[in-house]
């Protein structure tokens, strides 16, 4: 037997020491280890991002976007422990996501690896608040109510790749767009949004099972009791999806998120192209010119207290959460690995247990924070930092 079919080590779950055996691209037993292991290597289920905008350079929303920068990404994220994304497009021009959604299809069609990776893509606008705040750094003059016939050209030039989309429930076409983006089978996320709570419920009963990046893009100031906030929040029919770099919400509003929804909560790094880049001054499309401290923080240079996107990647939120004691490891890996994938399907295909599919990662806990060792997709090592 081919020894890359077996891996050894520490159960993500229980710190047990196992021997994950793969065989057809799928995980076929899983043992005991009875030898001691020559090294602490952790193994879990691949990373799963629904949120990425860029990594290292590489930025989606770059209207120069080519097939083998769409290629590119993949690699550098594999790197990071992510075995599957969703890319992710912003509010745009028509025509403009019309060419970003084609060139991310066409290198799906063009490489089988980057179709592996890119489970779907999620669109993040333009149906979205106009109001400053929870509009973001999307551009104002793209904003537009939702319209199914321009969402079915977006999903015909993606080659019906579009598995997730970000709106507001603040427009009166919403609720009959909903309903037909549900019955296509596209998740519908909340997200970017000024609605009323009595709005946001409507959003909920027609299908809306999703709560973008909660807590960031919204009013500086909000009502104390009634907010489109709590009013998701409290839903149990929605997931939230929150990004947890540590940056983009206080330590005390992520516990509370999680604690409120601990069984459905993922978590997302809204990467930007800036991710993974050495502290500096950088120049962004869209927010001009910005700054990259050594904490890893990404803000406008001239306005230090706005946040100009996120900089880190999904394996650093996990570590974030572990390192700040708000989360155990085996429950900050689930929410950025297993609950992506059961919030989009209903189940996950994804976990750590036989019969399900071999996308793997062998991690360490080190003085860094968490590093990747090994990334398996489909069974074959895709990426290995040690032979
Ligand atoms: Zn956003």
């Amino acid at each position: 037997m081919d020894k890359n079919t077996i891996f050894e080590a520490l159960d993500y779950r229980t710190n047990n020491p196992i021997n994950v055996e793969v065989e057809k691209g799928y995980i076929k037993r899983i043992s005991e280890c009875k030898e001691e292991l020559d090294s602490a290597y952790y193994i879990a289920p691949g990373l799963v991002d629904l949120q990425v905008n860029g990594f290292k350079g590489i930025d989606l929303n770059n209207l120069e976007l080519q097939v083998s920068d769409v290629d590119d990404l993949c690699e550098v994220l594999l790197k990071k422990g992510i075995t599957n994304f969703y890319p992710t497009i912003i509010t745009n021009s028509d025509e403009r996501i019309t060419s970003l959604l084609t060139t991310i299809s066409l290198a799906c069609e063009n490489s089988a690896k980057t179709n592996c990776c890119i489970a779907g893509i999620h669109l993040e606008g333009p149906f979205i608040s106009l109001e400053d705040g929870p509009r973001g750094a999307h551009a104002k003059a793209f904003v537009k109510a939702p319209d199914w016939e321009l969402f079915t050209k977006w999903q015909h030039a993606a080659k019906g790749k579009i598995r997730m989309i970000t709106l507001s429930p603040e427009w009166a076409a919403s609720t009959n767009f909903i309903q037909k983006c549900v019955a296509s089978g596209v998740v519908l996320s909340i997200g970017h949004t000024a609605a009323s709570p009595e709005q946001i419920q409507e959003a909920i009963k027609v299908g809306a099972t999703m709560s973008t990046h909660l807590g960031n893009a919204s009013h500086a100031k909000l009502p104390r009791h009634q907010n489109y906030i709590f009013e998701q929040l409290a839903s149990d029919n929605l997931w939230s999806t929150i990004i947890a770099d540590g940056f983009h919400l206080p330590d005390s509003l992520l516990k509370i998120f999680i604690k409120t929804k601990p069984n459905k909560t993922i978590l997302v790094s809204d990467a930007t192209s800036f991710a993974d880049f050495p502290a500096g001054d950088y120049t962004s499309h869209i927010g001009g010119e910005v700054t990259l401290d050594s904490s890893g923080r990404l803000f406008i240079k001239d306005n230090p207290n706005m946040l100009a996107g996120s900089a880190q990647s999904l394996l650093w939120c996990v570590h974030q959460l572990i390192e700040k004691k708000i989360l155990s490891l085996k429950d900050a890996w689930n929410m950025a690995s297993i609950k992506p994938t059961e919030a989009l399907f209903g189940s996950s295909n994804n976990l750590l247990q036989v019969g399900h599919k071999a996308n793997l990662v062998i991690f360490e806990k080190n003085n860094k924070g968490l590093e990747i060792i090994k990334t398996i997709q489909s069974g074959a090592i895709v990426f290995s930092k040690i032979n």
